[in-house]
């Protein structure tokens, strides 16, 4: 994406090439200055309680419902997306989101006293407290989904935001806009910023108090030495390379099923796509058919099963690594090539079968429709291979041995793992989201996602009245420094009395 001139960018439709519309490039005086008017809206924001929050957040969710077919086709036509997709990947998914924190985050938020043994005449608890003015920087695979569900999280926590949507994808975005306003919500508690990176840079210069980086690993990486010498507090959520693993005894109708929808939603441009399938021996040759079979049905195009990819450079790499696994003897079981509206960035849903890791395409993020295949011996060699990846977002399990499922799921490098099924981890409100290895830092969504986008501060206050001064403190005389050294002796000796106190002090 580049922008037209120095003031504006286009947004242009993928499935077709049509350019939708202009948007203005905000310089940093401009983000600068949005960040100081939701700054200031903050301020009474933050006073209100958790449940006021949500109680002035409840129209929004109205708003989007509503809109669920607007928002469908917006989406549809900045993303490329199919129509299914968007409404239950994006729209769905968001108010699942919502209605789970404006329900649950009263809760969540709640003050959490802490169990004091070593200091027991004193209280402490932890408060969840507002962080500010939360700066969101979304990348262009979830118009909607990311903006919303970030957006909604951040202020249910008590901090007034500014997002910054990606320059392929600003118009969900916007419409997000709209809903809050629509919904009553004061409009500059939320702003919204539309550019290419230094927009994004000029949000992290503006300091935050916090900043909710979501896109891929190189920009995650500049990002994070932004905040860094800025001392901001930040959450990246970078790309994936999620192994589908499949044992012996697993249900291959299940395994293959899951294997296509995850591999191909969203045209295989989501962080937690099946990426690589590792199946052992005695039935990779099956699901290789079964899997080849289930995508042969699949229908490509606008009013399709699988929509176009979302920029030119997607399919470029794309390309790129099917010539590669070919070159280096992978198996095209179906697809392989371009295909539909010449116009639009269509690549046909494609599976190769007998790949290993020479191929650029068992290492590489795709961030497209292809599910390349590997034979494995067994579920160590599955193991081995799947942890060998510089990326650990989510992994796939399937097999019917829950006790084998939880000795591997538990070995497996990644933030999440599901057991026989897919992707849901990445959307479904309660599960934690977050990479390990360069796959991030910190969670989004789940109770521990909100509570990162808080303070969590520690009270502590004395629960019987106090005395003159704590036996630790001025003066420092010879014979309280002997008191002290000789309870040492005695609480670590090897004593009864000794080990009672210890546990009495633990
Ligand atoms: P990207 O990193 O190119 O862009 C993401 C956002 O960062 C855009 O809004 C962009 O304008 C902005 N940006 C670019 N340079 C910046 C800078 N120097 N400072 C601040 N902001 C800057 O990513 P993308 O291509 O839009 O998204 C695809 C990637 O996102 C994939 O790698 C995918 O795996 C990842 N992703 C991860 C998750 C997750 O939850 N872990 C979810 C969705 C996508």
């Amino acid at each position: 994406m580049v922008a037209k001139s120095a003031q504006t960018f286009e947004v242009k439709n993928p499935s077709t090439g049509v350019v939708l519309t202009e948007l203005p490039v905000f310089g940093p005086d401009q983000v600068q200055a949005e960040v100081t008017r939701a700054r200031a809206a903050g301020r009474s924001w933050a006073e209100k309680t958790v449940a006021q929050r949500c109680a002035a957040l409840w129209p929004v969710t109205q708003a989007i419902a509503r809109r669920t077919d607007e928002l469908v086709e917006t989406i549809h036509q900045e993303n490329g997306k199919v129509g299914m997709d968007a409404l239950s990947l994006d729209v769905g998914a968001s108010l699942l989101v919502m209605n789970y924190f404006l329900e649950n985050a009263p809760r969540i938020l709640a003050d959490e006293p802490i169990r004091l043994a070593t200091a027991r005449h004193r209280a402490s608890y932890l408060t969840y407290r507002p962080k500010g003015l939360i700066g969101i920087i979304t990348p262009w695979n979830f118009p909607f989904f990311m903006p919303a569900a970030d957006v909604s999280m951040a202020l249910i926590a008590g901090s007034a935001v500014v997002l910054k949507p990606s320059e392929v994808t600003p118009l969900s975005a916007l419409l997000l806009k709209k809903c809050y306003d629509e919904a009553g919500v004061d409009p500059d508690l939320f702003r919204v910023v539309t550019g290419l990176g230094p927009t994004g840079a000029a949000l992290i210069e503006a300091q935050p108090d916090h900043l909710v980086f979501t896109g891929a690993v190189a920009t995650g990486r500049r990002v994070g030495v932004a905040c860094a010498e800025r001392l901001i507090p930040y959450t990246l959520e970078l790309g994936g390379k999620a192994p589908a693993v499949v044992l012996e005894d697993a249900d291959l109708d299940r395994a293959s099923n899951a294997i296509v929808w995850g591999g191909f939603a969203n045209s295989g441009q989501i962080c937690a796509s099946v990426e690589r399938v590792y199946a052992v021996e005695p039935v990779y040759e099956a699901l290789v058919q079964k899997v080849t079979d289930a995508t042969q049905k699949l229908s490509v195009g606008e009013k399709g099963e699988v929509g176009s990819l979302t920029w030119p450079r997607q399919r470029e790499i794309v390309e790129a690594l099917v010539a590669d696994a070919k070159q280096k003897g992978a198996r095209v079981m179906v697809g392989g090539h371009r295909t539909g509206d010449p116009a639009g960035l269509y690549y046909s849903p494609t599976v190769l079968a007998d790949c290993d890791h020479s191929m650029e395409v068992m290492k590489a993020e795709i961030f497209g429709p292809v599910v390349p295949m590997m034979k494995v011996k067994d579920a160590e060699e599955a193991l081995r291979l799947a942890n060998d990846s510089h990326l650990g977002l989510a992994g796939y399990l399937f097999t019917k041995d829950k006790e084998q499922a939880r000795h591997f799921a538990e070995r497996l490098e990644v933030g999440s793992v599901m057991v026989n099924d897919v992707l849901s981890c990445a959307g479904v409100p309660e599960m934690p989201w977050g990479g390990i290895k360069h796959s991030g830092l910190g969670v989004v969504r789940s109770d521990r996602g909100l509570k990162e986008l808080s303070h969590a501060r520690h009270i502590n206050m004395d629960r019987v009245p106090p005395l003159e001064r704590d036996p630790y403190w001025y003066p420092y005389t010879p014979p309280r420094q002997k008191r002290i050294r000789a309870a040492l002796k005695r609480l670590f000796d090897d004593s009864l009395g000794g080990k009672l106190l210890r546990k009495l002090l633990a």
